[in-house]
């Protein structure tokens, strides 16, 4: 591999530009209130604060705040980075040259801003919590040189490119090259490429969402999207083909990470939960090994076992009391209770209902709490880094849905939408007929025809 040990594939020589991010400032509650008590409560904030730039994080905060309240534009205009990006609840999003204009709105009119429960939190170049893959430690910048800066490649080092930004450019590249070498775009018939931007993947569950790592590789993946859209204009002409970009799901934050923060958080191990299982059943003349396998989120019995459970009320009482009193654990949902889904029921419910598959999926769906991962290794060696995904919270749900291309209308859209809906779009925009479809056609977003059309 050409350029192998080379200082050049340094994976991020230093942060990437992203205003004054030393820290960040959570637990906000901006209300219509007394600027006095905002005064005096960041006061006596900042003489807890340890750390200096703490303190000096929650003055910053406390200027952005008065000067909100003052309209005050220029004090804002120097506060605030030139790359400031601020997203409001509804979804609604500005650049600065906007921000400024809506502080400068005669309309704006906020009385005053009461700041509670301020936390500041600062991270550095190492992420909490991190995992570090071998021949890398956990703080930037890491280098690609193989477990011990290997002559060749070894297994470490293909393991630390595909958990760098590196792989994605590479990927982009390959893309590029199946596009030229299939003729894509030139058939007269529609072509359909997918590509999948696994690293990210890997960066999240190694450095979790929190990182550096997790930026520098999201800044470089739109530098290679936007590289490979500028070649499929010259290829294939702009306008001539429609992206379709989406993420499967998200990350959670690295457990260790949230209980710094004051947030309830760990890692549920499931041989613990086995073992739990099989005890509480042991007075009750069952066979062991009662569990036969536990998997992600699901509890397999031996064969025989949950067909006995289900006719005996009392056994299946202290499985279930079993695993729910175990910490970490939000709900456990039985097999036929996610096999007819058919009414009301919670969104995590919801979740699981969509996963089950009657004759594969488990006889138990064990639902954690928020940043709380499951983890398979074996009793007594539990895993304090790096994270993981799968459940059914906002930080793992809540994936991006863009179109971009022939036959979208530009815009935001905020009917709810789903990675399910893309197919439908799609094939909508393909004149395909789909056999069966999870998703809806996002007709909201589809170029309307005109007289020209
Ligand atoms: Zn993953």
């Amino acid at each position: 591999m050409a350029g192998f040990g080379a200082e050049l594939l340094c994976f991020s020589q230093g942060p990437p530009p992203l205003g004054d991010g030393c820290g960040q400032v959570t637990g906000m509650n901006r209300t219509l209130g007394c600027s006095l008590l905002l005064m005096l409560s960041s006061m006596a904030m900042v003489a807890q604060q340890a750390d200096p730039r703490e303190g000096k994080l929650l003055i910053l905060e406390r200027m952005w705040n008065e000067a909100q309240v003052n309209r005050d534009a220029p004090a804002l205009d120097a506060l605030v980075a030139e790359r400031f990006v601020n997203t409001e609840y509804d979804g609604e999003f500005s650049d600065k040259t906007k921000f400024l204009a809506d502080i400068r709105d005669p309309l704006f009119r906020p009385s005053s801003v009461n700041i509670q429960d301020v936390k500041v939190t600062l991270y550095g170049e190492t992420a909490v919590g991190a995992r570090a893959l071998d021949g890398w430690t956990t703080t930037l910048p890491h280098a690609l040189r193989g477990k011990e800066g290997s002559a060749v490649p070894d297994a470490a080092f293909y393991e630390q490119w595909a958990t760098s930004p590196f792989a994605d450019t590479y990927l982009t590249k390959l893309a590029e090259a199946a596009v030229d070498s299939l003729g894509l775009g030139k058939s007269g018939t529609t072509d359909f490429l997918g590509v999948s931007y696994s690293s990210v993947d890997y960066v999240g569950h190694t450095f979790g969402p929190r990182s550096w790592e997790i930026q520098d590789i999201l800044v470089r993946l739109d530098q290679d999207l936007g590289e490979f859209f500028g070649f499929l204009d010259k290829k294939v002409g702009a306008g001539n083909y429609v992206v379709a970009l989406s993420a499967d799901h998200g990350v959670a934050p690295i457990p260790v990470d949230m209980q710094k923060t004051g947030v309830d958080a760990g890692v549920l191990s499931l041989p613990e939960l086995q073992a739990r299982i099989e005890k509480a059943l042991e007075p009750l003349n069952y066979t062991k090994p009662v569990v036969a396998r536990m998997a992600g989120n699901e509890v397999y019995f031996s064969e025989g076992v949950y067909g006995r459970l289900k006719a005996d009320p009392a056994a299946m009482k202290v499985v279930l009391d079993a695993i729910s009193t175990m910490p970490g654990v939000a709900a456990v949902y039985r097999a036929e209770e996610l096999g007819n889904g058919t009414t009301p029921i919670a969104q995590t419910r919801k979740a699981a209902v969509l996963s089950y598959f009657a004759g594969r999926s488990g006889d138990l769906y064990v639902l954690q709490k928020p940043y709380w991962l499951m983890d398979s290794s074996p009793e007594g060696s539990k895993r304090v880094t790096g994270t993981g995904h799968g459940t059914p919270y906002n930080y793992d749900q809540h994936v991006p849905v863009f179109f971009m291309g022939f036959g979208i209308q530009p815009g935001e859209y905020f009917e709810p939408a789903t990675p399910a809906d893309i197919a439908p779009t799609l094939a909508a925009l393909t004149g395909i007929t789909l056999a069966t479809r999870d998703g809806r056609v996002l007709a909201e977003a589809l170029r309307k025809p005109t007289k020209k059309d």
